[in-house]
């Protein structure tokens, strides 16, 4: 038995298929008919009661809540019908109450129990409001409403029959400046206290760096990893949560600027990442932490429409997968005329904490060292046969290091100026309609990124267009026109009424050329390396750069050493 609620003298349960006859007893009854399927409309049969009760069990599969079975607290005799119900009233798609009780119980208050007892239920489950309907004269359910603490809203016609609408709305919860990734009990490690040495030092605990340390214990060097705050405290578990293969321009764009070869080798090698994360999230214990789900590249308008065949077809000529999916076939909250997609089936999402979180337990259990509160200072001091890493309460002595930072890539490698840090911002909102995105979605090329979580909540970031110059700053302050505007996109495009609960900016690293930036730091003899610049897609590329520099730091080559721009371009 899966348990809805309690309350003092009923509970609430998940229907069964078992349920039919409860269904049936309750439906076909003329006194609750009277007040549920009234003339015109046809009276209730078996096949009707055994319908509703599908429905309800579709709805605990779509939603994970819904209409529940009321059963008497003391002896699980069966009540009827309570819980909550998403159902389209007047145009408006809202969460109601529904109640409907065996004529014997009535006048037990059972009912008014029952109702309140769903309403504390959609607040856990951070609904947004709920709604109630009854009929014109059914002044007993009118009753029930007003003392379970729902609002007359006016009349309304429903069903070809005068109603009255009930509401209640809850308490908007206070919006959290934590990311939503991030917003999960942590305790730190400890800070560098004292000097060490080692063999390679990883500056950076995003997801350049622990996947750094990774691809370097795979080839047998246990690193140590200073990450100046927190790991995936940065962009790393900032951001939209997309596992997206390929560059940050789109494919066919890469072709234009870096030329067929180099898009062919980039795009094959983020393919290869991309799968490499999938095992690696297994392999740490994290495969929950990544879905995949497929990715649209959705076209708002005509000139972006032609611009995603284009997109395509540059794909299908190389032989990399992806799918044109038309209007007619888009999910409903996107589905608009003259709109088409791009279907790429290997991309997905993540979460991306969980991932780079689960790599760096992984890390130590495989002996590398993480130190956390622990920034390195600037300059790097580079020996002859070593290079001496200074942070504010001990010194690391290693003979190389790797400085993996996007953002701040040129706080410790000024060489890397090319690379300027920029603001974009995302929020997330309480768990919306279940169902309403399959997939993530990026559209506008990709200045705007949807995706929707297990749980119904929605993930959102984009428009960074519309923070201008200021953009350009380290400060990892959320913008108000852009949050506004994530909000306008939420409410008005994807018509999802849930309240936001979290919203907050990262820092990545832009530089004017996109081709992000890695390899050894010209005049360090190859003592240091570095890598980042990823123009805000770094989730998967930061994947394939790490792999780079362990591949040039250990063997002194790399098939793709040439794949991304010198640190210094
Ligand atoms: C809102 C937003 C949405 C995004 N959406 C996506 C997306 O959907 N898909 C995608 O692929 N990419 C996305 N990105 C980009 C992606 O997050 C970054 O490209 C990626 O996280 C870069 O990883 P990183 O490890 O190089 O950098 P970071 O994650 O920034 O890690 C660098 C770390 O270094 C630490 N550090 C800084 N200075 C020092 C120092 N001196 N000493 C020691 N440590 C230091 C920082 O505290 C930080 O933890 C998005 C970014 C943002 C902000």
């Amino acid at each position: 038995m899966i348990l809805a609620f309690t309350a003092e003298r009923l509970l609430g349960r998940r229907p069964e298929p078992s349920d039919a006859e409860h269904y049936c007893r309750l439906f076909l009854d003329p006194e609750v008919t009277r007040w549920l399927d009234p003339p015109p409309s046809p009276p209730s049969d078996a096949q009707a009661a055994r319908d509703s009760l599908e429905r309800d069990l579709d709805h605990w599969e779509r939603h994970g809540f819904g209409p529940a079975i009321l059963v008497d607290g003391r002896d699980g005799a069966f009540l009827g019908r309570g819980g909550l119900n998403w159902t389209t009233v007047a145009g408006e798609f809202a969460v109601e109450l529904p109640w409907a009780l065996l004529p014997a119980r009535w006048g037990e208050g059972l009912a008014t129990e029952a109702a309140r007892a769903a309403l504390a239920w959609a607040r856990d489950l951070e609904l947004s409001e709920v709604m109630s309907l009854a009929l014109i004269d059914n002044h007993a359910s009118q009753r029930v409403m007003q003392k379970a603490g729902l609002r007359r809203e006016g009349e309304i016609e429903h069903d070809g029959l005068p109603h009255v609408r009930y509401r209640l709305r809850f308490p908007r919860p206070s919006t959290s400046t934590v990311p939503f990734w991030q917003d999960r009990p942590y305790a730190p490690r400890p800070a560098l206290n004292g000097d060490v040495r080692c063999e390679v030092c990883v500056i950076g605990g995003g997801i350049g760096g622990v996947a750094t340390a990774h691809h370097l214990a795979e080839r047998g060097i246990h690193s140590i990893l200073l990450e100046a705050a927190t790991v995936a405290g940065g962009a790393s578990g900032r951001n939209g949560g997309f596992l997206i293969a390929g560059a940050a321009p789109m494919y066919h764009e890469t072709s234009r600027l870096w030329g067929a070869l180099r898009a062919r080798r980039v795009h094959q090698a983020t393919l290869d990442g991309q799968a490499a994360l999938v095992r690696l999230a297994e392999e740490v214990r994290a495969a929950g932490a990544l879905r995949i789900t497929g990715l649209l590249r959705l076209a708002m308008d005509e000139e972006e429409a032609s611009d995603v065949l284009a997109h395509h077809a540059a794909l299908a000529r190389d032989g990399f997968p992806g799918e044109i999916v038309e209007a007619s076939e888009l999910p409903d909250a996107v589905r608009r005329p003259g709109r088409r997609a791009l279907l790429t089936p290997h991309d997905g999402a993540m979460h991306p904490v969980e991932l780079v979180r689960s790599i760096a337990r992984d890390l130590e259990r495989r002996g590398v060292r993480i130190l956390e509160s622990t920034p390195a200072v600037a300059p790097l001091a580079v020996q002859r046969d070593h290079v001496v890493v200074a942070t504010p309460r001990g010194r690391v002595v290693a003979d190389r290091v790797v400085v993996a930072l996007d953002s701040q890539l040129a706080g410790l490698i000024p060489a890397a100026s090319a690379i300027r840090p920029r603001r974009l911002n995302a929020c997330a909102t309480a768990p919306a309609l279940r169902g309403l995105l399959p997939m993530p979605v990026y559209a506008r090329h990709g200045t705007e990124y949807v995706q929707q979580l297990p749980d119904g909540r929605v993930v959102l970031g984009g428009f960074s267009d519309l923070d201008g110059d200021a953009s350009w700053t380290a400060e990892a302050v959320a913008s108000e026109p852009v949050q506004g505007r994530l909000d306008r996109y939420l409410r008005e495009e994807l018509g999802v009424r849930a309240p936001v609960t979290h919203r907050w900016a990262g820092i990545v690293g832009y530089a004017e050329d996109p081709l992000p930036r890695c390899g050894p730091v010209p005049g360090t003899e190859e003592r240091v390396f570095g890598l980042g610049g990823y123009n805000g897609t770094g989730n998967v590329q930061a994947f394939v750069a790490a792999r780079i520099v362990s591949e040039l730091l250990t063997t002194g080559e790399s098939v793709d050493a040439d794949l991304y721009a010198p640190v210094d371009a």
